[in-house]
């Protein structure tokens, strides 16, 4: 199923959370980068076209100036985002420019998507890139998003893209291979589920406690962006974006995830 439904998939938003990105040392795991870089390079010649939401720029903030860590003051925690997010932009440049395909960066707020005429220039900015061949990579705005008007987390941002652009397919990159009855983190014994069609019965059903170390959303919000996504139709699947060529690898029928996907959708 989940190989279908990316094969027949055109419009592709893929969702790549800090923990997939960063190594052990708390560092962009550049060697990963690279070979996402490779798959969705591989899904372009495919004819797909790719938009990608991307986290890490505290992580690649916090690799540049590393004396800043430890600073709770929240103008210190957005200057490191935004120290960060060109860190980070520069990572997927090197990656993409060795495919010769360019990469746009859009930076959004919550406001962005509340505002009729704002989403229309997003909507416009998003399939004149794509059009154009150009991978817009999307993150939250840090520095002028304060607690009260943030989106918060990118599982939501990327949900509220995918429903903007109309996309056929949201895939989340995170470091688990899906959704488990328990926390894989914390428990020995678990169980993938693989196929999610209600939703809120899942929610009754599972323990879904904790995140990981740089992770915002934790399983909750991709929960929640599935619920977002599939009312407009678009099925969702979570997947471990740690496991190189892991999207090959799904086409192919060689890995298991979670696919989110109710009867009727596209
Ligand atoms: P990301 O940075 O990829 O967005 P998060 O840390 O926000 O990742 O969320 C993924 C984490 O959610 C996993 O690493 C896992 O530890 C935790 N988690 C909690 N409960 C569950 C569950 N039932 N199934 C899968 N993951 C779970």
């Amino acid at each position: 199923m989940i190989s279908e439904i990316i094969k027949k998939s055109r419009k592709i938003v893929i969702k790549i959370g800090s923990n997939t990105l960063s190594n052990d040392e708390g560092q962009i795991n550049k060697a990963l980068l690279q070979n996402i870089g490779t798959q969705i390079y591989e899904l372009i010649k495919m004819h797909k076209q790719v938009v990608i939401v991307s986290s890490g720029a505290r992580i690649a903030g916090t690799a540049a100036i590393d004396k800043w860590v430890r600073k709770e003051d929240m103008h210190y925690k957005q200057a490191l985002c935004a120290v960060g997010q060109v860190e980070l932009m520069n990572a997927y440049n090197n990656t993409f420019s060795e495919f010769n395909i360019h990469i746009g960066q859009l930076l959004l707020t919550r406001d962005d998507f509340n505002d009729p005429n704002r989403t229309l220039n997003i909507r416009n900015t998003l399939f004149t890139l794509v059009d154009e061949g150009v991978i817009p990579i999307i993150n939250e705005n840090d520095t002028v998003s304060v607690e009260e008007i943030k989106i918060g987390d990118n599982d939501t941002l990327a949900a509220l893209t995918a429903n903007l652009w109309d996309a056929d397919l949201l895939i989340m990159m995170s470091d688990i291979d899906g959704v488990y009855n328990k926390n894989p983190k914390n428990n020995k014994e678990v169980r993938l589920i693989e196929e999610i069609k209600d939703i809120d019965l899942l929610e009754s059903e599972i323990e879904m406690e904790g995140k990981s170390d740089f992770g915002t959303g934790g399983i909750l919000t991709k929960l929640e962006a599935a619920r977002k996504v599939n009312k407009y139709g678009i099925p969702m699947i979570l997947t471990n974006g740690k496991k190189r060529d892991i999207l090959i690898d799904l086409l192919n029928n060689k890995e298991v995830a979670t696919l989110f996907f109710r009867e009727g959708l596209r």
